[in-house]
């Protein structure tokens, strides 16, 4: 292999490059008309663009083809038809129709759909999503695809993203045509999103049942060293990371995605990526598909990837840190604060359209990133609290305050009056930043940390660009009416306006602080601490209201959303559940009982000649009475777990696992964590903290 990128960079791809070089030009300009402005492709040309996707994937080795789409739940979903058609003379020729390429209808039944398409007997069908290259890995051409029933009703994730990057498109250039700007003719919502993971040992990984069913360590005591010499962020790589990293990287640059940062994060075994970034929806697809890559080239290494967002107690969990921003087809960075007076009012519009969107609608963001797995991260002293807050930092701030007073900022060297003068760019250096924020002003963009390190960004950015793309809307409608004498003064009073009415939401100290809990209690913002908590609050008629305006969701479609993920937290508990039941009958107890057989028979042989047992005595009891605990609380768990698993509304059902079975779940853990303390780890029956993230 070349190792020059840029010879090899995409070869998997079907891009515009490729495109380019084998469309004719009419159907090449159609796409790229499709793909710029967002308008359906022709249909007549539907034939055309799938044939020489066809013989191009051939060409790459692909035998099948998939439509590739995000269903609600889960991960990526993919079906592979060949390309085979039979001949009269019992052979083959290999086709592919525009049909083929622009509509598929997998069998989806078993999809969670929150009831969506029973109520409708419906079946589903995926659209192509001909913004998103097509791509061809493991003898199958990938086509990303939208996924909707037959009567309209969204089952993915990303048609939703789709829809509000089209809308926050029109309602951002309403703003844009409002500071004279005629040449932008579409805005796009980015994100860069850095994904957090850890890589353990094969061995370490097979014998644990915990990891292998939940992703995640159930039982575990800490080692005597964690994390607190910090001795790991962004420490050189061991050659099997190394190898590893560069592995991933070539991987994914041959699929064409932006892989471009990489290090130790914070816990031990615990690593980062980051791509350069790129548009929410390819964004979003090419973190799947780079999520998928990191998963299967782990194995290759004879590692286990864990993209569970708290695979360990005691250590930092993984997070993805959602960078996102707006841009336009004129090459602007809306967050960016930009050189002249005017392009600085304009920036602050934008600004506090986010800021009002977040305060209003900081339950949705909660919810975007809510899972059972994300409850064990948000608010844990390592990530974000569960309470939405946005980070200004001090420059901002002071703008923000002098746009408040009608007065001047005042920054190191120069006064500034908003509207008037220039504002001074604002640092982009990581070491100003403040890292207990979940929604930090980071120069040129806002970064949402909340974000779960498996979750799919498809909900965080549609929730994003709707919230934003309405606040957007609310300005321009005032404003639009506004003659131009009275247009600086109208606006500078509006944004003052909103900034009085909405700075409870802004925070710029120690997030991470009991006493930022308390002050976040009396201003009024919601601490949704579990996925219970914030997921029923989706449906709230504010926010209903927000997705039926704008075209995203229907009410109904919210609601199955609610289920789906409710059921979805309950699911998860569930299975970690039993799985602590299996693994405490069938590892622990009996380890336990084993080895106080030991500590009894040597107690026996001991006494029989008079000799002090006052040691073995003393285990032989203490560990006894931790596996009696453990033992009562296995048959609790048992008994708890069957008793949620019995109930049938679904919110009732998830309440049940959060309050009467999650507690059980500690306790067991508690007992047993105690236990492996005690016992020789030569009697300990799966292997320890510190085999397993010390290893690699
Ligand atoms: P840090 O860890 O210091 O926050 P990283 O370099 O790890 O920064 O990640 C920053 C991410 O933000 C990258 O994915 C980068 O491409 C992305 N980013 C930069 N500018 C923008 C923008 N305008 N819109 C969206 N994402 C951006
Ligand atoms: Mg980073």
């Amino acid at each position: 292999m070349s190792k020059n990128v840029a010879e090899y960079f995409a070869c998997d791809v079907f891009n515009d490059e490729v495109m380019r070089a084998r469309l004719p030009k009419a159907v090449y300009k159609a796409i790229k008309k499709t793909r710029k402005l967002g308008v359906p492709l022709d249909p007549t040309y539907a034939d055309v663009v799938a044939n020489a996707i066809k013989d191009w994937a051939i060409e790459h080795g692909a035998t099948h083809y998939t439509h590739w789409f995000q269903p609600m739940t889960g991960s990526t979903a993919e079906k592979h038809d060949s390309f085979i058609n039979p001949t009269d003379n019992g052979m083959i020729i290999m086709n592919f129709s525009g049909k083929q390429l622009v509509k598929g209808e997998p069998d989806a039944s078993s999809f969670p759909s929150g009831g969506l398409r029973a109520t409708c007997s419906a079946r589903g069908y995926t659209a192509w999503d001909p913004t998103s290259f097509c791509f061809v890995k493991e003898g199958s051409l990938y086509i990303p695809t939208a996924y909707v029933s037959y009567t309209g009703e969204i089952l993915d994730k990303k048609t939703p993203l789709l829809r509000s990057m089209d809308i926050l498109s029109t309602q951002a250039v309403r703003i844009l045509r409002l500071f004279g700007n005629t040449t932008a003719t579409k805005v796009t919502s980015t994100v860069g999103p850095e994904q957090e993971y850890f890589l353990i040992d094969k061995k370490m990984y097979d014998a644990r049942e915990d990891l292998i069913m939940t992703g995640r360590t159930l039982f575990g005591a800490m080692p005597p060293k964690g994390q607190e010499l910090e001795d790991q962020y962004f420490a050189n790589l061991k050659p099997r990371i190394g190898a590893y990293m560069a592995d991933l990287d070539e991987s994914l640059w041959r699929l064409g995605v932006f892989a471009t940062t990489k290090h130790n994060e914070v816990a031990p075994a615990q690593h980062e990526m980051a791509p350069v970034f790129s548009t929410t929806n390819i964004a979003t697809d090419q973190n799947e598909l780079a999520m998928e890559v990191m998963e299967k080239l782990a194995l290759k290494h004879n590692l286990v990837c864990l993209l569970h967002e708290k695979p360990f107690d005691g250590v930092n969990g993984s997070g993805k840190h959602n960078n996102w921003s707006m841009s336009t087809d004129d090459g602007q960075n809306l967050l960016d604060p930009g050189n002249t007076p005017m392009e600085n009012l304009q920036f602050l519009t934008f600004l506090c359209a986010v800021i009002k969107g977040v305060d209003e609608y900081a339950d949705l963001l909660r919810i975007s990133a809510s899972s059972a797995g994300n409850d064990h991260r948000l608010g844990a002293n390592e990530a974000p609290p569960a309470i939405i807050s946005i980070f200004m930092g001090e420059e901002l701030q002071g703008v923000l305050d002098a746009l408040v007073s009608g007065g001047t900022y005042v920054s190191e060297s120069q006064t500034f009056k908003i509207g008037v003068d220039a504002l001074p760019d604002f640092p982009k250096d990581s070491t100003d930043r403040n890292r207990t924020s979940p929604f930090a002003f980071t120069g040129n963009r806002f970064e949402f940390r909340m974000v779960g390190s498996s979750d799919n960004i498809a909900c965080p950015n549609h929730m994003l660009n709707t919230i934003v793309a309405s606040e957007l809307c609310e300005i321009a409608d005032k404003m639009e009416s506004v003659p131009a004498s009275e247009f600086d003064v109208t606006l500078k009073s509006m944004l003052a306006e909103i900034v009085t009415k909405h700075k409870r939401v802004i925070f710029n100290g120690n997030g991470y602080s009991d006493e930022w809990v308390e002050e976040a209690a009396k201003r009024g913002l919601p601490n949704y601490k579990t996925t219970v908590d914030c997921v029923p609050h989706y449906a709230d008629e504010k926010n209903v209201a927000l997705f039926e305006k704008f075209g995203i969701f229907t009410k109904a479609e919210i609601e199955a959303r609610v289920e789906i993920l409710l059921e979805n937290y309950s699911k998860t508990i569930n299975i970690e559940a039993l799985t602590m039941i299996d693994m405490s009958k069938k590892k622990y107890i009996p380890a336990c009982l084993t080895y106080s057989k030991e500590l009894a028979d040597a107690i026996a042989v001991k006494e029989s000649v008079e000799i002090c047992a006052d040691v073995e005595k003393d285990l032989a009891k203490q560990i006894g009475e931790l596996t009696s605990k453990a033992y009562k609380a296995t048959s609790n768990l048992a008994e708890a777990t069957a008793a949620a698993a019995s109930i049938t509304n679904i919110p009732d059902m998830a309440t049940a696992y959060k309050e009467n079975v999650i507690p059980i779940m500690d306790e067991l853990r508690a007992a047993v964590d105690a236990l492996e303390v005690m016992m020789p780890s030569s009697s300990w029956p799966v292997p320890a903290y510190s085999d397993i993230i010390f290893n690699v």
